[in-house]
């Protein structure tokens, strides 16, 4: 499955439009529109940033911890709430904190409007909870530019071709924001946050994780894939493939310059690096179906299954069973996901001739990411040494060309993230 945003052919137009206008996209986070306070401060940024004759493009997500309530709602009226109804409810979290900052604005006497993702127009495939954007409407967006000095845009949800509302996936704000970036040509697109900029660790829980000034898309999207929440994966995906410039900078600290994530060319880069950081995925669960026959096609039929109900999983792993003639594959998928990945497997379990399905909800990935991975026995063997001594077991281990990703028991999550950074402290 292609995982890239389709972005418009009909972008161009508002492209062109939007290059005499001058536009930045600002993009505010949950705990940057936290409470009334906040968005007023919020209000103040957009404000300051506001030039004569430029036009701000603002996102933002829902107010604190919205779409954590709005799912704990949905979840009380249903085991597995339907997916269109659940994406409905949760896109009101973000219609509030469009509707309140743009009344603010207004108040401030700033030319602005508030927009959902179906008034201006963002398009998405119909998959709810995890849609893909395939079309900005560039003709509302240059209109409402032309009349607006300030835009203030929902993250996070999408409206498809037959009118339903979808969701982007959880922070999937970020990925309006480069989105909407990306189809206007802005000059900047810039992610507001709670912390100074993406570090090499999560600064809340690994106090020496240091900033980062400049990385290249590559390094953040693995870092953000791997769980580093302080960016949606897609949103640097479109970001590298539109060649939106990004920063990560923090509202609280709004001159402080933060982190720059372009292509990684040219001189004071960072990407000497061999190791840019480490991420932490408490989100994951591991599904291993058991004693399938070891024939062909029995993999490639588990993983239709999976991809028709567009499940996404990672480190697929096949080992021998002690029953000849067997195999048990295991591999890793989002949490959310779990329920409708083991109802998938098991629907499929008596055609396959497998014996049973089990899972384990209680893991986390721990992953150490950098462009200098490849081929370094070296590093894996420290970190496993240290987990050792540590008394940490690791239940799965996958590398890449830039990562190395341990599965631990979620109690030994953050313990097994420090070892990790502390035992690279002089390389990162
Ligand atoms: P927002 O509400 O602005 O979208 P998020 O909670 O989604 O904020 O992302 C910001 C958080 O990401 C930070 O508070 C921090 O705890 C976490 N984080 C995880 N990894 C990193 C990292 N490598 N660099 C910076 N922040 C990180
Ligand atoms: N409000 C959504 C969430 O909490 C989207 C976002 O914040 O980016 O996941
Ligand atoms: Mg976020």
């Amino acid at each position: 499955m292609n995982n890239a945003e389709v972005m418009p052919a009909s972008g161009k137009t508002a492209v062109s439009e939007a290059d005499k206008l001058s536009v930045s996209v600002l993009k505010f986070g949950g705990t940057s529109v936290k409470n009334l306070a906040r968005i007023q401060h919020v209000a103040e940024v957009v404000r300051d940033r506001l030039k004569v004759g430029a036009k701000i493009l603002v996102v933002v997500s829902a107010m604190g911890d919205t779409t954590d309530y709005l799912l704990k709602l949905g979840s009380q009226c249903a085991k597995n709430p339907d997916r269109r109804e659940l994406d409905s409810l949760l896109s009101t979290g973000e219609q509030i904190s469009i509707t309140l900052l743009a009344m603010t604005l207004k108040e401030m006497g700033i030319k602005s409007r508030s927009f959902t993702a179906s008034q201006i127009g963002i398009l998405t495939e119909k998959v709810h909870s995890k849609a893909r954007i395939v079309d900005i409407n560039s003709d509302n967006l240059t209109r409402a530019l032309q009349e607006n000095d300030v835009l203030v845009v929902a993250g996070f949800q999408g409206v498809t071709a037959d009118g339903d509302i979808t969701t982007l996936g959880r922070g999937g704000s970020d990925t309006t924001a480069c989105a909407l970036a990306a189809a206007i040509c802005a000059d900047v697109c810039d992610i507001y946050t709670d912390v100074d900029g993406i570090y090499t660790a999560d600064p809340n829980v690994i106090a020496e994780a240091r900033l980062l000034k400049r990385v290249s898309y590559g390094e953040v999207i693995e870092m953000a894939r791997l769980g580093a929440q302080v960016l949606h994966p897609r949103a640097v995906e479109l970001a590298r493939q539109y060649k939106v410039r990004l920063r990560v900078r923090n509202t609280f600290r709004p001159d402080h310059e933060g982190t720059i994530i372009d292509q990684g060319e040219g001189e004071n880069m960072e990407i000497y690096r061999s190791i840019s950081g480490v991420a932490v995925d408490k989100d994951q669960s591991c599904v291993t179906i058991m004693d399938v026959p070891d024939k062909p096609g029995i993999a490639g039929r588990i993983m239709q299954a999976l991809a028709d109900n567009n499940i996404v999983i990672d480190m697929i792993m096949q080992a021998f069973h002690s029953t000849a003639g067997h195999n048990n594959i295991t591999f890793t998928v989002h949490s959310t996901d779990l329920d409708l990945t083991i109802k998938t497997l098991e629907g499929i379990k008596g055609d396959l001739d497998a014996s049973s399905v089990i899972s384990d909800c209680d893991i986390a990935k721990v992953s150490l990411i950098g462009a200098g991975l490849a081929g370094q026995s070296g590093i894996a063997a420290t970190i496993f040494k240290a987990f050792g001594s540590a008394g940490i077991n690791i239940k799965m281990i996958a590398t890449s060309e830039m990562k190395l990703t341990c599965v631990v028991s979620a109690k030994d999550a953050d313990k097994a993230s420090k070892i990790m950074h502390s035992s690279f402290g002089e390389e990162i």
